[in-house]
C-alpha cells in the first residue's frame, strides 16, 4: 500500500532523511523508534506531505500512485491520516465544527449525523459534548491534544495512520486509552506507523505481528520484529547499533 524507496529529504537546505526503504501493507502495524533527531518525524512529516520537507532524491507511492506532487489534503483524501508529534492550536476554529467539516467532507456524511457521530465517538475519548465547542487544542492539555488526535483518526478511519509519538506528554490515563483505540483501529483494518520512544504505547498488541524499525541519523539501521521494543525499552539503542555497526 505504501512504498517509500530510497528516500531523502533535505529541510532548508540540510539533508535530514538519507535513503529511507519501507513498504506498509493493508493493516500491517510497524513501529518506529530511533532517538531524538533521527529523522522519524521528518519521515512522518514527508509521507503526509509537509511543504517545509523536500524529497530530493527516491519516491512515495500509495496504492501504486506516486504522491510526490500531491497536496497533504489530496494525501487525506486518499486515505493517509497524521496525527501530530505537537499537535497545533487552531483559534477560531471550534472542534466540534472542523470534526463535522470533515466527516461531511470526506464520507459525504449529513451534518447533522456527523454532529451525532461526533459527540458519540468523542464520549469514548472522553470529551464531554461542551468540551467538543473549544477551539481546536487551544489551552489543551498534552493529553486532551493526544485524545483529539485519535478522535480524528476513529472518525475518519484511514487506510493508513500515522502517529508520531501518541504517547509524549501525555498522563497515564491518557496513555491507556489511547493505547486502547490505536489497537481498536488496527482490528478495523487500518495500517499503522507508530513513532514511539517506548513499549508501553503497543499495550498488550501481539509483538509478533508488529515490524519495528530503528532509525539512526536519517536511516534505517535496523528492521526486526515487535521484540525489538522491548529490547530498546530495557538496553536503550546503543548496543544495538553497535551491533549493526550503525
Ligand atoms: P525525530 O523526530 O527523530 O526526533 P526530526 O525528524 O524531528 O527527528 O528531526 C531530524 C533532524 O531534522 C533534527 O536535526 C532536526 O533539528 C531537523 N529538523 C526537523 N524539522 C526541521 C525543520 N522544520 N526545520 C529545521 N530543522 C528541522
Ligand atoms: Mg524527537
Ligand atoms: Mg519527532
Amino acid at each position: 500500500m505504501l512504498k517509500v524507496e530510497n528516500l531523502h529529504v533535505s529541510v532548508e537546505g540540510r539533508e535530514i532523511l538519507k535513503g529511507v526503504d519501507l513498504t506498509i501493507n493493508p493493516g500491517e502495524f510497524h513501529v518506529v523508534m530511533g532517538p531524538n533527531g533521527s529523522g522519524k518525524s521528518t519521515l512522518a512529516l514527508t509521507i503526509a506531505g509537509h511543504p517545509k520537507y523536500r524529497v530530493t532524491d527516491g519516491r512515495i507511492t500509495f496504492e501504486g500512485e506516486e504522491i510526490h506532487e500531491f497536496s497533504p489534503d489530496e494525501r487525506a483524501r486518499k486515505g493517509i491520516l497524521l496525527a501530530f508529534q505537537v499537535p497545533p492550536e487552531v483559534e477560531g476554529v471550534k472542534i466540534i465544527e472542523f470534526l463535522q467539516q470533515v466527516l461531511v467532507e470526506l464520507k459525504g456524511m449529513d451534518p447533522v449525523e456527523a454532529y451525532d457521530l461526533v459527540v458519540e465517538k468523542a464520549s469514548e475519548l472522553w470529551f464531554r459534548e461542551e468540551d467538543l465547542h473549544r477551539y481546536v487544542n487551544v489551552g489543551f492539555s498534552g493529553g486532551e491534544r493526544k485524545r483529539l488526535e485519535l478522535l480524528q483518526a476513529l472518525l475518519i478511519e484511514p487506510k493508513l495512520l500515522i502517529l508520531d509519538e501518541p504517547d509524549s506528554g501525555v498522563d497515564v490515563d491518557s496513555l491507556s486509552i489511547i493505547s486502547t483505540k490505536i489497537e481498536e483501529l488496527h482490528k478495523r483494518g487500518t495500517a499503522i506507523l507508530l513513532i514511539t520512544h517506548y513499549g508501553r504505547i503497543l499495550g498488550h498488541l501481539n509483538r509478533e505481528q508488529l515490524t519495528v524499525h530503528v532509525m539512526k541519523d536519517g536511516r534505517i539501521v535496523k528492521t526486526g520484529s515487535g521484540e525489538l521494543v522491548d529490547r530498546i525499552d530495557k538496553e536503550g539503542f546503543a548496543r544495538l547499533f553497535e551491533e549493526v555497526g550503525a
